[in-house]
């Protein structure tokens, strides 16, 4: 089934990271998407990464959630509005008047709209009267949050992304940009190659593609971030290149900084600490201190630590002592994951914070917010962090759990925990676009929310700049939105003043409480103020352009904070923050030998159930993987291309180990995206430890230490089929979308020899008829199988006892065919190519779905040796350019002696 369509062009957002690229989406007649960059829009203008160009390809209605649905003794059955609204209004009532409010719970997510985001903690923290209201930002940006609010009073980004391209200097600190943010990367490509003078330094335990613009990799031992940045401030302190006149003026506690940088020892120790070459490390120092416009952007590898809050402000300090803040190319530069974290933040969505940046602990500023929302109950105590609040549910003390666009039983660390506490709470809620996922499965009232192209509102990315979402489909089945399902319930709980009459409506209020009491009668100032937006008709905010925040009168936006050296503490001087540095939380030890780093892939966005819909994404890297160090695998035993469990005190996972990730001894990677739906034994998040950072709540996903070994198995195999498959007889199974059927990757414990056996069962064909071809050799364990229908492939199975299997790529081109010629045939069943230029070997560039083996082959036989070069002569890195690094790899590879 089609959404219907409303035939339009319409300018929206990108619905994924926080660069907030914007879009053209433009619905044709026959209902097909075109995607396009939009030129106009100050983020991206113009680009789009192969994420976004593929949007078109996600907003299919197959697995949607179309109508509310209750789960009554582990049945689900649909039910009307007003039953599901009544079923979480009277259970949230209930469970209050019986425990009180922090007896429930939200949990929210930086996919919401900042309307949703306003009503949800509006109806949370003003008249359920709890703070309980955490959200899935806590797990990637919540220590950029505690590292703002320490060193400027204020959770601000003060740069603009004008500053990558301004700056001589950039520091990507944990920021694998090329794949997580990738047109502001192109940005920062582009400059470079406008002004080869600029320098790029990249510190990150991983030589991830982002190095293949860097003039220096550090690639420091994970977790000593703080020694390094420590022993930077240091560094600048005894060179005197630091700003004396700007610390003196602006800022406090230097001294208390630097003697909390003085225990890192002199530059030998940090360098021994964080394990980089000393020679590397002076190299960084003296660039850093020599050049005055430096940007230093970080992120997860930044935030996601149990000391993540002091990574951030160890990273600020040394733009506090240089001055280097506040002016054009220079900054710190916290990159938000998701497209509207920083929306979140300014609606209060975390449970230490209150609306528009006014704070829970201070009385006066929760008065204040009281009386503008003449709020019945106003929460007067921070509520539970993610971690605390699953760990409060599995406990009994949150008995009511409310769950928004986010799917914590895959995201969350220790996530099995995440699933126990789910199992016991007596009411489990969660708004969803999607019906099949981990955490929906654990709900005993489903919402089928609007997703993107539906929905109707405004996000803010990393450089504070507010976009619209806008609505160019209809809203399908009786899905709503999510501000109308929270208005809703708010209503049918007897609250007051949710009777908006659009996000317009929720815009303009969240608008004027900017501007309320701010900065008046002595109150703080509080630097979030868009009260410029503020009594828009509602033709206004549906034609609004992106505006960067604050807007404190209409047409005065401001691009950079802190211009004037005035920060946004009392006294309106920036503070240093002492940063003590401190070993990971989990140290390793004999039966946990290895750091597990989790993150992202280049073509797939958390849980994948939008991303994981679209073919083009899922070429890049099919299937979950141990990115591990050659000579770490041999230690522990396992090889490349075959199957390893990972192990930690809280979980396992099974992945197949790879290597080439550019991943030190010591460390493996993992990442983070498939979830119980997409692989058997690959929720990564059921390995990683639940530790947190003490000030900012946000888990250390970087940092858990685990141990590899092989996973032994019989065989190896794969299916291509046109339906879904139950995989019963498979030990280990993953599961991607492709163009026109599904791919399934397994491997078995039965003997290899009864896969003639099970093959037609469990590819269902139960015609002795079929069209079914086969191919078996029993002693060697190998099986070959299709099942064809008038011609057409329906179905393709493959086994062999190694998991050198035929090129997926390859065969996957079957099924764009009508019908099978007699040399397809043989093909199939001889398992290779007759040309080897049919097979094109795993996706590379995914925008023009180009193979490594057809790059290859172009290099070879064009003498190719710029990527420049194989873009002219086969596309391939000629649009997004995300995989330019891999194509030049290739390249030198090439250029390797034979
Ligand atoms: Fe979307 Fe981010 Fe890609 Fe831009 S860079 S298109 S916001 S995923």
């Amino acid at each position: 089934m089609k959404p219907s369509a409303i035939p339009t062009t319409v300018k929206t957002t990108c619905p994924y990271c926080g660069v907030g690229c914007g879009v053209k989406a433009q619905v044709g007649a026959d209902g097909a998407l075109a995607i396009a960059g939009d030129a106009d829009h100050p983020a991206s203008q113009g680009r789009l990464c192969v994420k976004g160009s593929a949007l078109g390809e996600t907003v299919g209605l197959q697995g949607r959630l179309l109508a509310p649905m209750l789960r009554e003794e582990g049945v689900l059955r649909e039910a009307s509005w007003d039953e599901a609204v009544g079923r979480v209004a009277d259970g949230f009532a209930r469970i209050v008047a019986e425990h009180g409010p922090d007896a429930v719970a939200l949990y929210v997510s930086g996919q919401l709209l900042t309307e949703d985001y306003y009503v949800a903690n509006k109806f949370m923290k003003g008249f359920i009267g709890s703070a309980n209201i955490d959200t899935n930002s806590r797990l990637c940006m919540s220590s950029a949050v505690a590292g703002h609010k320490r060193a400027f009073g204020e959770d601000l980004v003060p740069g603009c992304y004008e500053d990558f391209e301004l700056a001589d200097l950039v520091v990507l600190v944990g920021s694998n940009a090329a794949w997580c943010h990738p047109t502001l990367y192109q940005r920062l490509v582009r400059a470079k190659e406008a002004r080869p003078q600029m320098k790029v330094v990249v510190i990150d335990p991983r030589r991830t593609a982002t190095c293949d613009i860097a003039d220096l990799h550090l690639p420091i031992k994970p977790g000593t971030d703080v020694w390094l940045f420590n022993g930077l401030l240091a560094y600048l302190v005894q060179q005197k290149a630091v700003d004396s006149r700007f610390i003196a003026e602006h800022t406090a506690g230097l001294d208390d900084a630097l003697a909390a940088a003085a225990q890192g020892g002199n530059l030998l120790d940090v360098a021994r600490t964080c394990r980089v070459d000393p020679q590397q490390l002076l190299a960084f120092y003296e660039l850093f201190a020599r050049t005055e416009q430096v940007v230093s952007a970080f992120t997860m590898g930044v935030n996601q630590s149990s000391s993540g809050a002091d990574k951030v402000n160890s990273i600020i300090n040394c733009h506090l002592a240089t001055g280097r803040i506040g002016r054009p190319g220079m900054g710190p530069f916290s990159l938000t994951g998701q497209p509207n974290a920083m929306g979140g933040r300014e609606v209060g969505g975390l449970a230490n914070m209150l609306a528009a940046h006014m704070e829970l602990d201070d009385a006066g500023q929760r008065a204040l917010l009281q009386a503008f929302w003449a709020a019945p109950r106003m929460a007067d105590k921070p509520g539970l962090k993610a971690v605390d609040l699953f760990q409060a549910i599995e406990a009994g003390k949150v008995k009511a759990v409310w769950i928004m666009a986010t799917n914590p039983l895959v995201s969350l660390p220790d996530a099995d925990q995440a699933r126990r506490a789910l199992e016991k709470c007596e009411l489990v809620v969660a708004s969803d676009i999607v019906l099949g996922t981990d955490t929906n499965a654990s709900a005993h009232v489903l919402l089928p929310a609007l997703g993107w192209g539906e929905k109707d509102g405004t996000v803010t990315n990393s450089e504070r700049c507010i976009s619209r979402q806008r609505a160019f489909l209809a809203a399908p089945g009786q899905a709503r939105p999510d501000w109308r399902i929270i208005c809703d319930v708010a209503r049918r709980m007897g609250f007051r003043d949710f009777d908006f009459d659009g996000p317009h409506a929720i815009f303009d209020e969240h608008a004027r409480l900017s501007g309320y009491g701010n900065g008046v009668d002595g109150g703080r100032r509080r630097a979030f103020d868009i009260r410029g937006l503020a009594g828009m008709p509602r033709a206004g905010y549906d034609a609004l352009d992106p505006v960067q925040w604050p807007v404190r009168s209409r047409g005065e936006p401001t691009v950079r904070l802190f211009a004037d050296g005035r920060f946004a503490h009392p006294d309106g001087r920036a503070r240093f923050v002492p940063t003590l540095a401190r070993a990971p939380a989990h140290a390793l030890d004999a039966e946990f030998p290895l750091v597990l780093n989790t993150g992202r892939v280049r073509d797939q966005w958390h849980t994948m159930t939008r991303t994981g819909r679209a073919p083009t994404l899922a070429q890049h890297v099919p299937e979950p993987f141990i990115d591990m160090h050659p000579q770490d695998a041999l230690l522990w035993g396992v090889k490349a291309g075959e199957l390893a469990r990972v192990t930690s005190r809280w979980g396992a996972v099974v992945a197949r180990v790879q290597h080439g990730g550019g991943i030190a001894r010591g460390s493996v990677f993992m990442p983070i995206h498939w979830s119980g739906q997409t692989a058997s034994d690959a929720r990564v998040g059921a390995v990683v430890n639940p530790a947190v950072d003490p000030v900012s709540g946000e888990p250390e996903f970087k940092h858990t230490p685990v141990r590899v070994e092989p996973f032994g198995v019989n065989w190896y195999g794969f299916i291509l089929s046109r339906v879904a498959l139950p995989l019963l007889e498979a030990a280990h199974w993953t599961r991607v979308q492709g163009n026109g059927f599904i791919r399934y990757e397994l491997a078995g414990r039965t003997p290899a020899a009864q896969a003639a056996d099970w093959g037609r069962a469990l590819l269902r064909v139960e015609d002795e008829e079929a069209d079914w071809i086969e191919v078996e050799d029993r002693n060697g364990g190998m099986y070959r199988a299709a099942h064809l229908v008038d011609g057409r492939i329906e179905a393709c199975l493959f086994v062999s006892r190694r998991q050198d299997l035929p090129a997926r790529a390859w065969l996957a081109g079957m099924f764009a065919k009508e019908a099978l010629g007699q040399g397809d045939r043989l093909q199939l069943l001889s398992g290779r190519a007759k040309e080897p230029g049919l097979d094109a070997g795993p996706t590379v560039c995914s925008c023009f779905g180009v193979g490594r083996k057809t790059i290859e082959i172009a290099i070879r036989r064009h003498g190719l040796k710029e990527a420049p070069q194989v873009t002219a002569c086969i596309k391939a890195g000629g649009n997004c350019g995300s995989c330019v690094p891999e194509i030049r790899a290739l390249l030198a590879e090439a250029a390797l002696p034979a």
